[in-house]
């Protein structure tokens, strides 16, 4: 008689159907801003957090009060499944309609709170040309750094994020196949912000991976690493007496680190907001030689 020894991944599948995909709640951006606004009592970038959680308020007006989306067709939604795409690829879909007035919109509503250099900085978005802001969002969703004008890039990712969040929330899960890369995100093919781990519900106790462009969650095992799929010598990090709802877990073969945000330690924790609020532990993986596998568009050269 033999006995297979189970890995992670085989333990939550045996245990039953477990939600693979989580399209974004109606209220992310409210409950994000709360989170930013508690996060940012006492807190050393305590005026940046509550400057992207007035960002996080503004988004969420932009949703509600935006035009409902059109989904992507039928037959190119079945297309995208069967080939294992994400359906709504920036590259498919091009910059959706009405995001430079959404920028706009989210400007005007924070920039009366900025200091006179943050409003200088964040002029731009009202001043420049529609090709500008339209280069600025390609460079970001392309991940091109080096095109970016630093200082926009959280109202130009915030803009981003309502358009395709708005889209996500159109989609049902079945109609979006498992990525071929557990790293990308399966509606939108964007990188990861952070990780999750939920309570309650079916997907108690799952890590969800939180896409930075669409706000969807995909599932993959803890104790695995997303970026190269690597299961040994997987270790964990935190920083003593920080937010003990963060860690970051890293990969020895990829030299790559992805933070793991837990509710249960914090029903409250947010995967941006307390990816956010962590900053240093970013420092601290720097420092031990990992480079990040998420991304979060207001950690793009340090912040205004
Ligand atoms: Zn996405
Ligand atoms: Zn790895």
């Amino acid at each position: 008689m033999t006995t297979t020894l189970l890995q992670p991944g085989e333990i939550e599948a045996a245990a039953g159907s477990i939600p693979g995909l989580l399209l974004p709640p109606a209220d992310l951006f409210l409950s994000r801003a709360r989170r930013l606004e508690q996060l940012a009592e006492g807190h050393p970038i305590g005026d940046y957090l509550r400057f992207v959680g007035r960002l996080a308020r503004a988004q969420q007006e932009c949703l509600e009060a935006g035009p409902a989306a059109e989904p992507p067709a039928s037959e190119r939604l079945a297309r995208c499944r069967e080939h294992q795409m994400p359906p709504l690829s920036p590259a498919g879909l091009g910059l959706p309609d009405g995001w430079r007035d959404t920028a706009r919109q989210l400007t005007r509503t924070v920039l009366p709170s900025l200091p006179a250099t943050g409003q200088a900085a964040l002029g731009s978005v009202l001043e420049k040309p529609d090709a500008w802001l339209d280069e600025q969002a390609l460079h970001l969703l392309d991940g091109n750094i080096q095109g970016l004008d630093a200082a926009v890039a959280p109202i130009v990712g915030a803009a981003l994020q309502v358009h395709w969040t708005r889209l996500a929330r159109q989609l049902e899960p079945a109609q979006v196949a498992r990525p071929e890369h557990p790293n990308l995100c399966p509606v939108c093919g964007a990188h990861p912000v952070s990780s999750v781990v939920r309570i309650g519900g079916a997907e108690n106790g799952l890590r969800y991976l939180h896409c930075a462009l669409c706000s969807a969650e995909w599932h993959v095992v803890r104790a695995k690493c997303s970026n190269c799929d690597n299961t040994r010598g997987i270790a964990h990090y935190h920083l003593e007496g920080g937010n003990k709802a963060v860690q970051a877990e890293s990969c020895p073969a990829c030299q790559s680190y992805l933070k793991i945000v837990q509710q249960e330690k914090d029903p409250l924790a947010d995967p941006v907001a307390d990816d956010l609020a962590t900053l240093t532990l970013n420092l601290l993986m720097d420092e031990a030689g990992f480079a990040p596998s998420g991304i979060n568009w207001c950690l793009i050269h340090g912040h205004p």
